[in-house]
């Protein structure tokens, strides 16, 4: 039909492009892990995302191919992130903190053509290349100067710096079908091996939209944003994105993301947004505290990935004037499903009805759409007390895990969280449990099955169970529970000590407690939710 609007197509290189038109001087500041701060515009971003996407070019990238990042918060990762996607490849961002035999399984599944990483991950990457086939090139993200003596390699290793210089500035953004792939990030958040989420360039930036509305992250160019949350975590929560469309000055801490060093961050850059899960803010909460000091530029952080305690809404509210907005997300919804942010007839409630409303992970962006259920599929009230599957759809939410051998996850065009929540009047989504069975600890996953695996390895061990336990610090750790072979005399420790190489030293249980028998279910299933009841808060002190 003649007289409809221009129809361009919703691509990730446009809100660089936009960025680069609009925001061209605006600054972006990484830590670096060489050790120094690097300081430049997006105008300089622009251009050497373009060197870079020539420079995959020469390397025979062609489009729709996987490439792999195993790398902290920087500028670097950020150009990358424009010059694979907006080139028309996918941007794989690997989790360094998966044990190595993992990483091996994504990168292999994905068929990484090429894998870039930051020095910090050089040991890492070593053990991965013998472990894999695909990547044939390696690429360390740094300069010739610090280049790393690489002989026992897997594959072929190069300089970043080296591609930039010897690439050329100019480069067509491809007009690529907005719903072609742009990133690929895989979650553990499942039973199973884990299993990709392929964005597509319209997901992205539709998600980019939306969250970046007031109700939402609440997003401008008078911003300075600092991603604590991690770019191989979902894209940073769509930050980098968010940063280019509004036009924000942006923050990245590289690898130190401990309290010190972001509070000193947060004021010698003076950044005025963050985000991040519970465990990083209790970090700087405590050497704010500490210091006795407070923000003098932050005006509001999200906090998401795992329930944001009411003590923490507290201290940022009441002690430092920052306004916490708690989020909920997941990998399969690019990743953010809603936010917790008042309505106006909210905004006037007395201040302990306030904090109880922003302890609920809050209600859905437009583009999103959530529902109840219970085990029959049918949908339950919005009366804020009715606990039910939580399930969602719309336009950032994935339909299919990435790879042909896997079903559909979906359930009449729901798809389902995992999660149970309720859901009241106003809209307002509350998480209360969670049916899937996996443990997030300091906001990463862990899988129970893994150790239940490694348990059983054990010849000693009868029945292992592990569970999610709530901890202070990490808000959930893993707990193994152990029914011993008869005439067994196996020690906690000695069973701990097992997991070592078995699993990242992190996934293995703070503890195990022998028990006689676990609760079994009519089909022979555990009852972990009944354990759960009985040792849920082992953790925590009595
Ligand atoms: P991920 O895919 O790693 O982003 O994890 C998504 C899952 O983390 C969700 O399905 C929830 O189980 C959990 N989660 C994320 N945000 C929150 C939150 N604010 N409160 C409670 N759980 C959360």
């Amino acid at each position: 039909m003649q007289g409809l609007m221009m129809q361009q197509p919703l691509l990730v290189a446009s809100l660089l492009t936009h960025a680069e038109r609009h925001h061209g001087e605006q600054k972006i500041v990484s830590r670096r892990v060489e050790g120094d701060v690097h300081r430049y515009t997006y105008r300089q971003l622009a251009k050497r995302a373009r060197r870079m996407a020539n420079a995959l070019g020469t390397l025979g990238v062609k489009r729709g191919e996987r490439i792999g990042t195993l790398a902290w918060n920087g500028y670097r990762h950020m150009e990358l992130y424009f010059a694979v996607s907006g080139s028309g490849s996918v941007l794989h961002t690997l989790n360094p903190r998966l044990h190595v035999d993992q990483l091996a399984y994504i990168i292999e599944h994905a068929e990484d053509r090429v894998l870039f990483f930051d020095l910090t991950f050089l040991p890492l990457i070593e053990s991965v290349a013998r472990r894999v086939k695909s990547p044939k090139v390696f690429v360390a993200m740094t300069d010739r100067a610090h280049m790393p003596q690489a002989d026992d390699f897997g594959g072929m290793l190069m300089c970043y710096e080296d591609l930039i210089e010897q690439s050329d500035d100019v480069f067509e953004w491809p007009l690529l079908d907005e719903n072609s792939a742009s990133s690929l990030c895989y979650t553990s958040g499942t039973t199973g091996n884990p299993k990709g989420v392929l964005y597509s360039h319209r997901s992205t930036v539709l998600h980019t939209y939306a969250a970046a509305l007031p109700d939402a992250m609440n997003c401008s160019a008078r911003d300075v944003i600092l991603p604590v949350v991690p770019m191989f975590h979902v894209n940073a929560w769509g930050l980098p994105y968010i940063a280019c469309m509004v036009g924000a000055k942006l923050v990245f801490p590289g690898p130190a993301l401990d309290g010190k060093s972001l509070y000193e961050l947060i004021e010698q850059e003076q950044v005025t947004m963050s985000a991040g899960v519970p465990t990083v803010w209790q970090g700087l909460l405590a050497h704010v505290d500490a210091l006795g000091a407070t923000f003098s530029s932050m005006r509001r952080t999200v906090i998401g990935g795992a329930p944001c305690p009411t003590a923490m809404t507290d201290a940022f509210q009441n002690r430092h004037q920052v306004e916490v907005l708690h989020a909920w997300g997941m990998t399969e919804l690019s990743p953010i499903g809603t936010i917790c942010s008042f309505k106006a007839h909210q905004q006037s409630l007395p201040m302990p009805q306030r904090h109880a409303l922003q302890a609920k992970q809050g209600r859905s962006l437009c583009g999103i759409d959530m529902r109840i259920v219970d085990a029959n599929g049918d949908e339950l009230p919005w009366d804020g007390e009715s606990p039910g599957d939580l399930q969602v759809r719309g336009h950032w939410v994935t339909q299919q895990y990435f790879g042909a051998d896997v079903v559909s996850p979906l359930c009449d065009g729901w798809f389902p969280t995992g999660d149970i929540a309720t859901i009241d009047r106003d809209g307002f989504m509350q998480i209360t449990d969670r049916s899937k069975d996996v443990i997030k600890s300091g906001g990463e996953w862990i899988s129970s099955a893994a150790i239940e695996n490694v348990a059983y390895l054990h010849p000693e061990v009868s029945m292992a169970v592990c569970i999610a336990a709530r901890h202070p610090k990490w808000d959930e750790r893993p707990l193994l529970l152990v029914v011993k072979k008869s005439g067994s005399e196996l020690a906690g420790d000695e069973l701990l000590s097992f997991f070592n190489g078995r699993v990242a030293r992190w996934w293995t249980p703070d503890a195990v407690v022998f028990v006689e028998t676990v609760p079994l279910g009519a089909t022979g299933k555990v009852l972990k939710n009944q354990l759960r009841d009985q040792f849920g808060e082992y953790y925590l002190p009595a």
